[in-house]
């Protein structure tokens, strides 16, 4: 997010009174952002009100403002506000802030009781500005009807909102104003996705073909019209993508756009020169991240592409997949790299190797060799194939994925219908989420870094510039005056502690007691390792995790209870 960022809550009493809490709880949960959080609240006042000091509010120039305006409207007897009069008051501040860059973001309104007719009503007004105006809504009706059986739990007096209902208000604001970015995984080339290089170990629908629909003024108004002005980056790695025909009227068509931002995974093998001399590369807006492959190049040359791009001020991290054949050459590799201190972000391989199926094919070995190179995202959520579903993320909400037809989804399971209910870019009809939901398909966050990064229990900040420096970064691996810093080089992951915290499979009672130990609700670990961890991908394991909990009787008792 905007950082330093001058936050402005605008509203009436309800603003005035989450304010205190929310700047304590920012400031803990984001202590590197200088915020300024500035409290414009006022007791009484009404969307009307609000417009006639719109001037001041403006004058302070704010980078966020945060409208909370309706309760009053609701209630207001002497100045009657109709539901039209609220919506054009709505639209006309939202207007002023859009026009003065401000990115505005507005709350919706909480529920006095059971099905709040009234409330209802003027959050479907919210709701419908939201649309025409394409800003970010802040859904307190949503999380307060999910946390509170009885709305009333939340309320001190009239429509006042208590420490718990106060406590409602920051885990939403918590979770919508420090994320900035749209992020948009376009697959504007085709789902089957196209390369130059045939490497061994691919794991795309490879096809030859270009699959762009559409013109590009079609798709730029698509997501103007989608987005209004949010800031979105353009994440492209399907595949090959500067081969794609259209590739640089795409990166011409983002760098018309001040407010949106480019982050592209390439083998660097394409036309590197007209790149450099884009207006997005220009005016500092394109990130690559650059896949090493070495069965089609040599890291010398490879190498030599970094530097040209470092000699253009965009500093690029090298990608390596460690294909069970690539563990003799990798130290090799890496030296030749790090020398020059770019960071190698290591990824687990994922596909058949000599009819095995990785990773859960690497041995304890190979499995702690990659582990010691990479961060603690990368080791606990894709080296271990930790199953995403039902984990909490930002999917859907600030992170989507895009066809080539303008269908969007969570993943590119979006030629299932039920997961592209989203809406369609070229169709300008959008719906997305507004508050972070549990993930449904299994397989998208074990392959990207944003998706493992968008799930919450990670604790992770919105990824920003290079979204794999930034990863990597947040789980330990960073750039520092002395090099490169790998956090586990040296950690032990003999030690059962270690392990268990880092998904590694058990291999005795030891380290079975420590995964038991990690959770409160021992039931669901055990089902969770023994149903889905491992069952069905480590047959094997299976058999050795069954003989474990039949050695340790406080967890074969529960394994029984399972059963049943
Ligand atoms: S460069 Fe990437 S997309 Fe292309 S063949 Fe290699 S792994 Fe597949």
């Amino acid at each position: 997010m905007e950082n330093p960022c001058k936050i402005m809550c605008f509203g009436d009493s309800l603003t005035r009174d989450y304010v205190p809490l929310f700047e304590k709880k920012f400031k803990e949960k984001l202590p590197e952002i200088n915020a300024k959080i500035i409290n414009k609240g006022i007791g009484g006042e009404t969307s009307r009100d609000g417009l006639k000091r719109l001037d001041q509010i403006l004058k302070e120039k704010p980078n966020i403002v945060i409208i909370g305006f309706g309760m009053n409207d609701k209630h207001n007897k002497q100045q009657k506000i109709s539901l039209k009069e609220f919506h054009q008051n709505l639209i006309k501040m939202i207007n002023r802030f859009e026009n003065a860059k401000i990115r505005a973001l507005i709350l919706n309104l909480h529920p006095l009781y059971e099905k709040d007719k009234k409330t209802i009503e003027f959050n479907k007004i919210i709701k419908r500005v939201t649309i025409e105006t394409r800003i970010r809504l802040i859904d307190i009706y949503n999380y307060w009807t999910e946390e509170f059986g009885n709305p009333k739990k939340g309320l001190r007096s009239g429509c006042h909102v208590n420490q718990l209902g106060n406590e409602i208000y920051c885990k939403a604001l918590l979770q919508t104003v420090p994320r900035r970015n749209m992020i948009i995984l376009w697959a504007y080339n085709g789902i089957s996705c196209e390369c130059n290089y045939h490497c061994p170990y691919c794991q795309y629908e490879l096809q030859k073909g270009h699959y762009f629909s559409g013109t590009i003024n079609k798709w730029h108004k698509g997501f103007k019209k989608s987005f209004g002005n949010q800031h979105l980056v353009f994440y492209f790695g399907h595949g090959e993508p500067m081969i794609g025909k259209k590739f640089f009227d795409v990166v011409d068509m983002i760098g018309k756009e001040p407010n949106w931002e480019m982050r592209i995974i390439s083998n660097l093998s394409g036309n590197l020169k007209r790149l450099v001399s884009a207006r997005v590369t220009k005016e500092g807006r394109l990130n690559i991240n650059g896949s090493f492959h070495p069965t089609m190049i040599s890291a010398e040359k490879f190498l030599e592409k970094l530097l040209f791009l470092r000699k253009h001020n965009i500093e690029v991290p090298a990608v390596y997949t460690l294909w069970p054949p690539f563990f003799k050459r990798f130290e090799k590799d890496f030296e030749t790299f790090n020398k020059y201190n770019f960071l190698i972000h290591v990824r687990r391989f994922r596909g058949n190797y000599k009819n095995k199926w990785y990773p859960s094919a690497y041995t304890e070995k190979e499995r702690q060799f990659i582990a010691r190179y990479t961060d603690d995202a990368t080791i606990k959520y894709m080296l271990h194939e930790e199953p995403t579903t039902g984990k909490v993320s930002y999917t859907g909400m600030t992170f989507i994925f895009v066809d080539n037809k303008g269908n969007i989804g969570y993943c590119d399971d979006v030629r299932i219908t039920k997961y592209h209910s989203f809406g369609n870019i070229l169709k300008g009809k959008i719906n997305l989420l507004t508050k972070p939901t549990k993930f449904k398909p299994e397989n998208v966050s074990d392959g990207t870094v944003d998706g493992v990064a968008n799930i919450l229990e990670l604790n992770y900040r919105e990824l920003e510039n290079n979204h794999i420096l930034s990863f990597a970064r947040q789980g330990g691996v960073c750039q520092t005056d002395k090099g490169m810093f790998y956090k586990n080089m040296n950690t032990d992951f003999n030690d059962s502690k270690v392990r268990a915290e880092y998904n590694f499979m058990p291999r005795n009672l030891k380290d079975l007691y420590y995964i038991l130990k990690l959770s409160d609700d021992k039931i669901k670990k055990i089902k969770h390792i023994y149903n889905y961890k491992y069952a069905y991908r480590y047959p094997k394991i299976k058999h050795k995790i069954k003989n474990l909990l039949k050695q340790c009787p406080m967890a074969y008792k529960i394994y029984k209870t399972i059963k049943k």
